[in-house]
Parts: C-alpha cells; sequence; structure tokens
C-alpha cells in the first residue's frame, strides 16, 4: 500500500569506512541552548524544522542520561554535494541491504577532531524528532561512555529513539517495529551474530552489519528494559562492558519479538494516557501483523479522542493491504477506519489539509495523492 520510506542511522564506523574527507565550510545557523546548528555555506537551512526536533530531543536525552557537558554541533546537511563533502557518501542514497531490503541513511554522529575527518557532531539530513534523540543520544555516551559494545549504544539509541512527538514533548515509546519484523523473518547464524556483537563503534562493519546492529542492539535492550522495569543503563553499561554471550543475546532477542511480547505491547493501546497510546499506535502498521491490525481496529471503536483516532485509523489503513485479515476483520475494517479518517479532526492545518486529502483520495475526488496525504502525516505513523 504504502512504500516505506526505510530510514536508519548509522554511527560512527561508517564514517571510518568512508574515509577521509576535506573540511566543509560551515556557518552556523542558530545557537541554542546546548546545541549549535550549522549549515552549508551558502544553503538554506529549515532553521525552525531543526529546532522543532532537536530541542524536545535534547530534553529527553538529557532526562535520562544527565546534562550534556559539551555543546552539541548539529550539522544540516542541505544538498547532495554538502552530503558528499561531509562523507556522507551513503546519506541521502536508498540502498540495497543484502537480505533486508532497502534502507536509507538518515543520519549519524561522528567522533572526530575535524582534522582527518569530519568534526564531532551531528550530520543530519530530515530533522525528524526520532532521529533527533537517536543522534543526540550517541553524541551523550560519547562523552560518558566511549568504548562500550557497539550494540548497546546503538540498542539505547534505537529505544529512546522510538517515540512520538506531542507539541514539545518526545514521548518514548520503544517498541521499534521495524527491528521486530526483520528479526522474525531471519534466524541469525551464530557466526553473524557473534561478529554484530563484538562490533565497536570504531570498527568497519558492512551495511548489512551496520543495520543489524541496530536491530540487535535494540532488541536486546528493549528485553532488558522489560526486564528491569527501568532504562537501568549505568547497570548494563557495567555488566556488559566486556560483551554478551551469544546465548544470551539470542534468549534476549527471541523474546522481544515474540507474539507474547507483541500482544503485551498492543495492550498498551488501552492506556488511560492518551499519549501512550498514540506512541503505540505510531508505527505498529510496520509489523505486518494481523494481531496489530485487529487491536488497531478494536481501539479506533472505544477511543474518544480525536487525535488518537486519526493516528490509529492511518496506522490500519497503512497496513491494511499487506496484512491476511480474518473475514470478520476484513468485514469490518472499512466500516471502523472510515468514519474516523472522515470525523477525524487534527489542530494542525496542514496535517488536517492531508487528512482531509487522505480521505479523499480513497473516494477518488482526489487533489492529492494517497502517498502524498499520508507524508503530511508522518508524525502518526512514520518510526524512522
Ligand atoms: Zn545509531
Amino acid at each position: 500500500m504504502i512504500r516505506a520510506r526505510f530510514s536508519l542511522r548509522t554511527s560512527a564506523a561508517m564514517l571510518l569506512l568512508l574515509g577521509a574527507v576535506g573540511c566543509s565550510a560551515w556557518r552556523t545557523v542558530e545557537v541554542r541552548d546546548g546545541w549549535t546548528l550549522y549549515g552549508e555555506k551558502g544553503q538554506a537551512v529549515d532553521a525552525a524544522a531543526f529546532r522543532a526536533s532537536f530541542d524536545p530531543g535534547y530534553r529527553a536525552v538529557e532526562r535520562v542520561f544527565g546534562p550534556f557537558s559539551e555543546n552539541v554541533r548539529v550539522h544540516a546537511i542541505t544538498s547532495d554535494k554538502s552530503a558528499v563533502e561531509a562523507s556522507m557518501r551513503d546519506v541521502r542514497t536508498i540502498q540495497e541491504v543484502p537480505g533486508i531490503g532497502r534502507a536509507r541513511v538518515q543520519a549519524y554522529h561522528a567522533r572526530g577532531d575535524g582534522v582527518f575527518g569530519p568534526m564531532t557532531g551531528i550530520y543530519a539530513d530530515a530533522p525528524e524528532p526520532g532521529t533527533a534523540v537517536h543522534e543526540l543520544v550517541h553524541a551523550r555516551i560519547a562523552e560518558i561512555a566511549a568504548d562500550l559494545p557497539l550494540w548497546l549504544e546503538e540498542g539505547l539509541a534505537c529505544f529512546l529513539g522510538d517515540g512520538f512527538l506531542d507539541g514539545d514533548e518526545w514521548i518514548v515509546d520503544g517498541y521499534a517495529c521495524w527491528p521486530v519484523r526483520e528479526l522474525r523473518e531471519q534466524r541469525l547464524p551464530d557466526k553473524e551474530l557473534v561478529r554484530v556483537l563484538k562490533l565497536a563503534a570504531a570498527d568497519e562493519a558492512s551495511v548489512r552489519e551496520n543495520v543489524l546492529v541496530h536491530f540487535i542492539g535494540w532488541a536486546i535492550v528493549f528485553d532488558l528494559r522489560q526486564e528491569a522495569g527501568t532504562l537501568d543503563w549505568k547497570q548494563w553499561f557495567a555488566r556488559y562492558k566486556k560483551g554478551i554471550s551469544v546465548d544470551e543475546a539470542r534468549l534476549r532477542i527471541e523474546r522481544t519479538v515474540s507474539r507474547d511480547t507483541e500482544a503485551a505491547w498492543l495492550e498498551r493501546l488501552k492506556s488511560p494516557d492518551r499519549r501512550t497510546r498514540l506512541a503505540t499506535a505510531k508505527g505498529l502498521w510496520k509489523l505486518r501483523s494481523r494481531a496489530a491490525v485487529e487491536s488497531l481496529l478494536d481501539a479506533i471503536d472505544r477511543e474518544d479522542d480525536a487525535e488518537v483516532k486519526v493516528a490509529l485509523a492511518v496506522n490500519a489503513l497503512a497496513a491494511g493491504g499487506d496484512v491476511k485479515l480474518t473475514d470478520d476483520a476484513r468485514d469490518r475494517f472499512w466500516p471502523t477506519v472510515w468514519p474516523a479518517l472522515r470525523r477525524g479532526h487534527l489542530n494542525d492545518p496542514a496535517e488536517q489539509e492531508a487528512l482531509r486529502g487522505l480521505y479523499s483520495s480513497y473516494r477518488r475526488r482526489t487533489q492529492m495523492s494517497s502517498q502524498q496525504a499520508l507524508e503530511g502525516l508522518r508524525r502518526y505513523w512514520a518510526e524512522e
């Protein structure tokens, strides 16, 4: 139905692979509290969009890991030329990742001195809030624990980078649907799992390994979080400094991607907190799971909040075409999803227009394609 713009983040590891770069001429666009936005000379930067993502992201990361000690440099990648100059050869291009599919590197965090590589900091193409949180986690971990196994760092970045931007607050969800699906579909051989678990930030890695270290790291961290009940990162830093056994990693990954964990997570659609419901709904389409679609339909029926209802309907719609439903679910799919879209109301005028466009595109009174309309509603479905 919709083709996802699969995105992922890379780490310092990929940078080294890309080789040395010339120093780009960065200009200061805006100084914020704790971070500074840089742009390429002569290129316009959407400072408001960066602010809207990085301010909440910065606060979210400090809430977990404590205050940053250094000002964070955030570099806006605005053109293919600047991407090349910043050594982001792989950024802005969609790559085929062996065994996984299409992925697009959207941002990365570099640890460097600007002499033999880029300046330390974040390099971002699209200022999506989840990406901002993810990269800011890398920036903060570089300050406090520079030599962690990469899976642990990526796992924390992915966990915290999964959420919903409610106004100016980042609501962490933590259940990332793309890795769930991928890790369910392929059982990695021991050899590959061992190699990925041993990666350090400075190691060279293939694009596939880079994607896998995000997925595997996330799945292990998610399970650790479930076990501890909190994001007990200090204890995990100490416990896994020297690594993790394959058996333990596999057990944790399997628990995370199990149907039981999915079912327990779907219960959060019943949370009394609307923001928890929003954050849970976002991205569920990507599971391609019958249980998720059925839970979304049930949730639409009982939902009173207009915005949450739209989020539920958009995710059901995005999943619908890819999931084989039971007869019962198929019969109630449109009668449930349609009214939620038609009567839906969003406070943001641009989002409201996209919502109208989405509804009309299916009614063939179309000003906008359903694809365009969905782009305008990204905040509700796009797990970056
Ligand atoms: Zn990362």
